[in-house]
């Protein structure tokens, strides 16, 4: 999973970067240009027979929409944290991938998207 280096975020972005992983072709180019070292590669150790593709800790993202400009496929979508769990649930990707990690990526979708329609709704 993900790699759990460096520290999260202080503030919700206003968009957080989901990879569809069945556009991505594994080509590393946005895990060059993450300022914060959130996307890592899969299949990991632990699955190497998957084809070869990203995803990212939307944890760690900070919005700043670097992988979304430079991925040549037009693999990542930038979306607001309020839509995260839709955009998450909808990544695609290699069945075993989604059996094993899927529950706990909407998981985590979910809890991002909830902290931002509470503080959506504390500005009104
Ligand atoms: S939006 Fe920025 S921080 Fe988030 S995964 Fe892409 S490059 Fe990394
Ligand atoms: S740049 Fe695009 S195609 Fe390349 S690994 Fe990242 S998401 Fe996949």
């Amino acid at each position: 999973m993900a790699k759990g280096t460096g520290k999260p975020r202080k503030k919700i972005p206003r968009a957080l970067a989901v990879v569809r992983a069945d556009n991505c072709t594994g080509c590393e180019a946005c895990i060059e240009v993450c300022p914060v070292d959130c996307i890592y590669k899969v299949p990991g150790e632990d699955q190497p027979h998957l084809q070869s593709f990203v995803d990212i800790d939307l944890e760690r993202c900070i919005g700043c929409d670097l992988c979304e400009r430079w991925c040549p496929w037009d693999a990542i979508d930038m979306v607001p944290p309020t839509q995260l769990v839709a955009a998450v649930a909808d990544k695609g990707g290699p069945e075993p991938y989604l059996e094993k990690n899927g529950a706990q990526l909407i998981a985590v979708a979910q809890t991002i998207q909830d902290l931002a329609i509470e503080a959506q709704q504390a500005k009104k």
